[in-house]
C-alpha cells in the first residue's frame, strides 16, 4: 500500500469533543504517516451564512484542542494562504508524488462534498474518509472514492456550542459547553471573551 496521509479540515468556532473524536479514530483506523488538522481561513459556505470567529482565534484552540493528541500536527497553511478557502488548493499544497490523500470529514460534510470549489478535480486527487457512527449505514458519495471511519457517536458541534455561549445568563459557563469543549478551550473562549452573550 502506498504512505497515505489525512487532511482533517474545518472551521473550529470552536474545536469540541466531537472534533477531537473523530480525529484519533481516524488516525486509528486510517493507517495513515501525517495527519494534518487544516483550520480554514474563510469556510466561504459558512461565512456567507454567519460571523465566523477570525481565524487566529481558531487557529489557538485547534492547537490547544489538538495538543495533547499523538501524530496530529495542526496547520495554519490555509491561513497564511488567505482568502476564501477552497479544500482543492490545500491538497496541492500537501500533495506528495506517490502518497494517497485522505480527507477526513463527518457525514454531513460528505454529503456535501460535490458542491465544493473545483470538486470534479478533488475527487480525482483524494480519498473521503467518512468518520461516522458505528452501526450507521455506509455513507458512499457519488463519484468519490469513500472509507469509513467507524466511532461510537458523540453529540456535539460548534453550533450548539456556540448556542450555548451565546444564550448564557451572566457570564456563567454552562456545564453542557464544559463537557463539550477541551478545558484549555474553554479557558481561551473565556480569556478571549469569545461566544459572549
Ligand atoms: P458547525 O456546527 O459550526 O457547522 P461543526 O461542529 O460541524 O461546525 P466544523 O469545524 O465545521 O465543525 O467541522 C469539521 C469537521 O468535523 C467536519 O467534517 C464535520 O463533519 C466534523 N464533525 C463535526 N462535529 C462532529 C462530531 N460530533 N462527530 C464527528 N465529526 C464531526
Amino acid at each position: 500500500m502506498p504512505p497515505r496521509q489525512a487532511i482533517f479540515g474545518g472551521t473550529f468556532d470552536p474545536p469540541h469533543a466531537g472534533h477531537v473524536a473523530a480525529a484519533i479514530h481516524a488516525r486509528e483506523q486510517l493507517d495513515v504517516d501525517l495527519f494534518h488538522i487544516v483550520v480554514a481561513n474563510d469556510p466561504w459556505q459558512k461565512s456567507a451564512e454567519r460571523v465566523v470567529t477570525p481565524a487566529r482565534h481558531r487557529l489557538v484552540m485547534a492547537q490547544l484542542a489538538f495538543r495533547d493528541i499523538d501524530g496530529m500536527a495542526v496547520s495554519d497553511l490555509e491561513i497564511r494562504r488567505g482568502g476564501p478557502t477552497y479544500t482543492i488548493d490545500t491538497v496541492a499544497e500537501l500533495e506528495k508524488p506517490g502518497t494517497e490523500t485522505l480527507l477526513v470529514m463527518g457525514p454531513a460534510a460528505a454529503n456535501g462534498v460535490s458542491t465544493w470549489h473545483r470538486a470534479a478535480e478533488l475527487a480525482e486527487c483524494v480519498r473521503l474518509a467518512v468518520v461516522q457512527p458505528r452501526g450507521a449505514p455506509p455513507v458512499h458519495v457519488e463519484g468519490w472514492r469513500t472509507e469509513t471511519v467507524l466511532m461510537e457517536p458523540v453529540e456535539a458541534s460548534a453550533t450548539l456550542v456556540r448556542e450555548l455561549l451565546t444564550r448564557r445568563a451572566h457570564q456563567e459557563i454552562p456545564p453542557q459547553a464544559v463537557q463539550l469543549v477541551p478545558p484549555a478551550v474553554m479557558s481561551y473562549i473565556v480569556e478571549h471573551r469569545l461566544y459572549s452573550p
